[in-house]
């Protein structure tokens, strides 16, 4: 019986020049659709050799389980998605989205030759972070800046270049961590410095990092906590303070600034996010912070300060391993020329995100909606609320507006699922066994397509 089965299973060959299997197969690679036929008819003859195919699929059926498992093989792992969790800065989908400018920026150097370590006017070589660091200088007011990988990369080779065999005294309210196991005393132990915790969670004085400078002390550090808050009975210590406190014992200050602003946030209705041009006004020696959180560029650590003490850095060996490439480069410069250029606001994904006004998220959220009423989809704008995301602005929400869909055809659970595993990808939420999506990050030329697959699923 098991034999005549396994007979009755087509022959690789065959199967791959039939017209129903190149048909169904159009467009995709051969030695992907080869693989998939492969593994589909080995899964098949097992299947019936472990008694649990007792039927073979026909030919149509088979060439669509083929095709289907072909085309899901040619889809690349990192792929983009549409975002309608409304978290601007989610970490795990890529945090900020780069500029129109810097995506082009990043394209024009990454398939061709580029001026990356390339002097032209003089027609000899070049420094990597000049392309960046003059614009840095000039938006920030610091004297000399340097970019790395990230800034935790920053930060360990802030530390290890300025505190290693020493102690560097922190606020006891600011040892954060931070997502994927991030932790400041961590790192600090890495770069064998010694963390001096001072203060209490609720309270630092002044009389606290005083009393913790001693003649191993290398520098007083300052780290933002970006991604929680302690609210209540606080106190902690005005930079300006730390700085003189610091300068007069002729130590360093430095700053793990986190999200690192480069624009005033309170026209946006949020506050209290520190700039980083503030920390550099206040005096503070070295200050650290990442590019693709709230500057809406690359992913990049990017370091500003004292000249002196930047160099160090530059001339330090673990900066030739934390370098970033020329695609790195080219989005950081672009985003930065956006600043300089005084166009950020509209330029830049990250900031018009949060720019945009709850009157524009209804109207945006009413239009989404429209579109899936006409098509006999349930849905409703509901009012909601948002969080920045990326550890910034943690205690903030803003109000914004969303899309709740009521599904017909399957459950809420089964309608995430469809839209979270589609060739592109829609994230959304469910609450009260509703189906959300978040206008705030979703943009205008989506809507088609979210649109067009809630009417194919929710229906
Ligand atoms: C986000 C953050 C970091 C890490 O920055 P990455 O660019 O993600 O490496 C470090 N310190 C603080 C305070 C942060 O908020």
């Amino acid at each position: 019986m098991d034999n005549q089965i396994l007979r009755g299973i087509p022959k690789v060959d065959e199967l791959l020049k039939s017209s129903a299997l190149q048909a169904a197969c159009r467009g995709l690679a051969s030695q992907t659709v080869t693989e998939t036929v492969r593994q589909v008819l080995e899964e098949l003859r097992g299947g019936v050799l472990a008694g649990e195919i007792a039927e073979l699929p026909d030919s149509q059926a088979l060439c669509a389980r083929i095709a289907a498992r072909a085309r899901a093989a040619s889809l690349p792992s990192l792929r983009s998605v549409i975002n309608g969790t409304g978290v601007v800065l989610h970490t795990n989908l890529g945090r900020a989205c780069l500029s129109g400018r810097a995506a082009a920026a990043v394209e024009a150097v990454a398939g061709n030759y580029s001026t990356l370590e390339y002097d032209v006017a003089h027609g000899r070589r070049g420094l990597r972070y000049s392309h960046v660091e003059e614009l840095l200088c000039r938006l920030t007011g610091a004297e000399s800046a340097l970019v790395v990988n990230n800034n935790a990369a920053a930060v360990l080779l802030i530390l290890s270049a300025m505190a290693a065999g020493g102690e560097v005294p922190a606020s006891r309210g600011e040892l954060v961590e931070i997502g994927g196991s991030f932790r400041v005393p961590d790192i600090m132990e890495s770069c064998g410095a010694l963390l001096r915790e001072v203060g209490t969670t609720n309270k630092t004085h002044l009389s606290d990092y005083e009393r913790a400078i001693g003649e191993n002390t290398r520098a007083l550090m300052k780290v933002h906590t970006s991604n929680f808050r302690i609210v209540g009975f606080t106190e902690s210590v005005p930079l300006g303070e730390m700085v003189k406190l610091a300068h007069d014992h002729g130590l360093p200050v430095i700053e793990d600034l986190g999200s690192g602003c480069l624009v005033n946030l309170e026209q946006f209705g949020i506050h209290g996010e520190p700039t980083v041009q503030d920390s550099v006004r206040a005096g503070v020696d070295v200050i650290s912070f990442s590019g693709d959180k709230l500057l809406g560029g690359p992913q990049a650590g990017i370091i500003v300060g004292r000249r002196e003490l930047v160099e160090q850095l530059k001339n330090h060996p673990l900066t030739r391993a934390m370098r970033v490439d020329k695609m790195t480069l080219a989005a950081l410069e672009a985003t930065l020329r956006s600043y300089a250029d005084g166009t950020a606001a509209e330029e830049i994904p990250t900031l018009e995100m949060l720019a945009l006004t709850p009157d524009t998220l209804r109207a945006r959220a009413e239009n989404l909606c429209t579109m899936l009423t006409e098509r006999g989809v349930h849905a409703e704008v509901i009012p909601e609320q948002d969080q920045v995301g990326g550890g910034s602005v943690p205690t903030q929400l803003l109000p914004t507006c969303a899309v709740a869909v009521t599904p017909v055809g399957c459950s809420v659970d089964a309608l995430e699922e469809a839209m979270r595993v589609r060739e592109r990808p829609i994230i959304g939420r469910i609450a009260h066994d509703r189906y959300l999506l978040d206008v705030r990050t979703l943009r205008e030329d989506e809507f088609a397509c979210v649109a067009q697959a809630l009417t194919e699923t929710a229906l």
